[in-house]
């Protein structure tokens, strides 16, 4: 029997309507690449984000088309999240850190129509222009410096737009978002996210058990509007009525904690790289910042060790974090405390705290061991997170799906190896991939090799993450040198740095007689690991 309920898709244009007319006066508040403060309101970012979706239209972007973004979190980001989609587009987000040559090859499998990109990131912009071939460029003068002749000023381009914006008939089903996988092995993967996906995913992020957001809150993402989603925040927050503080480049601890001080900030969400910065300058400088005392931190995209819950609770400030990846909007689990954990000791609790919580509403989890068999929650057994649920991708974008990141019953394999304990708590042990991941972006270890070994000196390279307090993990080469001869890493530093960002050459580089290898021949990191002293915990 159907119900007698109303059929209305689940769309972006609601969240954008309501923001304007409900909250159409909260505030989101920007920083600027000078540090200045850029001030408005929902009512402000709607009817830009209106005016935005008018002139792509105007431009003969039509629904579906992609229109991707190169840029900070800020209020013109916010802007093209939904005025992208406003009008039927995919709003692209493009990770500023990946290599040019990988933005270029991202750009163009996404078929990116127009690209929105701030002044501050022209530099890298030249980098791959050539490579691309959008129809249009549109500048963010972030700068308040002239936009350069050849390319379009966003501004201007909103100026000149009809204020006449009228939604298009859409499906819930229709794309509003897509990011790339950051390519652990081969190219990176495209992820499509949905009108219907993105709302159903703000409305569990926002639950009390998660992120607990309202209209009485101010909300701070520190992760970036270019790494999926920026957690959801953004839609969650306009859903909710949040006020909103979007930090631009600004990402150091001062400056965040300045802006959480002066803007009233009680949730922010970011990796523990910002945490472990954060929490070195409030133990250098207690007093120093007046930060709200409900002030609480979502932690996520890769582990936070339990000492630095235990440091941020010296401090009066909570840390609550959660798991998830680019295939899954990304809210898979968050770790708040269940009721009869709450009673159990001090001990327990971090305990349970440290791993990555439980499951949210509507997704289902299972943990799969090397048999196929789904492993006991016992808190021991070991194997792979599989997931599904309306905001986990079943494919890839452009893809054939029976892709084997896939099982044929229908769930996502997350290549995470984590356990599952009686109470539903899911602790990541490893990865079966052997990506590093530093500052919660990923450094691909095949891309490394790659480059080590096209240096004259190297006859062969493996790349294996080793444990770092600051920036979570740090790659480290073992290399072989080329005729057993004398090697100098400096030289290899050097080659890399002209290859690569700096942040993704090793400062570890040692030399080895040989690299272990497997019964098949391939490469074995464990028991380069094992050898270095680097073994995975877990
Ligand atoms: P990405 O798609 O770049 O967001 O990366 C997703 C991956 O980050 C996951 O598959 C995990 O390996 C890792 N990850 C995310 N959150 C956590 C966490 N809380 N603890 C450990 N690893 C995490």
């Amino acid at each position: 029997m159907l119900s007698t309920m109303m059929d209305r898709p689940l769309l972006l244009d609601t969240f954008m309507e309501r923001a304007a007319t409900e909250f159409g006066e909260i505030g989101i508040v920007s920083r600027r690449p000078d540090k200045t403060l850029h001030r408005h309101t929902y009512a402000d970012m709607v009817a830009r984000a209106k005016r935005l979706a008018a002139a792509l239209v105007d431009l003969g972007i039509a629904p579906g088309d992609r229109v991707a973004t190169l840029s900070w979190n800020h209020y013109a980001h916010l802007e093209a999240y939904f005025g992208i989609p406003a009008m039927g587009g995919v709003c692209h987000m493009v990770n500023i850190r990946l290599a040019p040559e990988d933005i270029a090859w991202i750009i163009n499998h996404a078929g990116d129509r127009v690209l929105i990109v701030d002044d501050v990131l022209l530099p890298l912009y030249r980098r791959f222009a050539d490579a691309i071939d959008v129809e249009r460029v549109i500048v963010v003068p972030l700068t308040g410096e002239p936009v350069p002749d050849d390319l379009a000023d966003y501004e201007r381009v909103l100026a000149q737009a009809r204020d006449d914006f009228v939604y298009p008939e859409k499906s819930e089903y229709d794309a509003c978002g897509m990011c790339y996988t950051s390519g652990t092995t081969g190219r990176p993967k495209g992820v499509t996210y949905s009108h219907r996906s993105t709302v159903l995913h703000a409305l569990t992020g926002s639950l009390p058990d998660n992120l607990n957001l309202s209209y009485n809150d101010t909300v701070l993402p520190v992760v970036p509007m270019f790494h999926v989603n920026a957690w959801g925040l953004p839609y969650m927050a306009t859903m909710t009525g949040a006020k909103q503080v979007l930090p631009g480049p600004h990402l150091d601890a001062e400056s965040l904690l300045d802006l959480y001080a002066a803007e009233n900030v009680n949730v922010s969400a970011g990796v523990p790289t910002i945490w472990m910065g954060i929490l070195n300058a409030l133990d250098a400088e207690p007093e120093r910042w007046a930060l709200r005392a409900d002030l609480r931190m979502t932690v996520g995209g890769s582990a936070a060790p339990e000492s630095m819950l235990r440091r941020f609770d010296a401090h009066g400030l909570t840390v609550i974090q959660a798991w998830g990846m680019t295939e899954t909007s990304p809210m898979g689990t968050t770790g708040r405390l269940k009721p009869a954990i709450r009673a159990m000791d001090s001990d327990t609790q971090y305990a349970k705290r440290a791993t990555v919580g439980t499951s949210v509403p509507l997704v289902d989890i299972r943990i799969v061991d090397a048999d196929g068999q789904v492993a006991s929650r016992d808190g021991e057994s070991m194997g792979e997170l599989q997931i599904r649920g309306p905001w986990i991708a079943g494919g890839y974008y452009g893809l054939d799906n029976s892709d084997d990141n896939f099982t044929a019953d229908g769930w996502l394999r997350t290549g995470d190896i984590a356990t599952m304990d009686g109470d539903g708590y899911i602790d990541i042990t490893d990865r079966t991939k052997d990506v590093i991941k530093s500052g919660g972006e990923w450094i691909s270890s095949v891309h490394l090799e790659n480059e080590i070994m096209g240096h004259p000196d190297v006859a062969e390279a493996a790349v294996i993450a080793r444990a770092d307090e600051r920036w979570g993990e740090r790659p480290l080469a073992a290399v072989v040198p080329r005729d057993g001869g004398e090697f100098d890493p400096g030289s290899l530093r050097a080659f890399l740095l002209e290859r690569m960002p700096k942040w993704m050459v090793p400062e570890d580089i040692v030399v080895v007689a040989a690299i272990p290898r497997t019964a098949t021949g391939k490469f074995s990191k464990r028991d380069l690991r094992a050898q270095l002293g680097h073994a995975k915990p877990g």
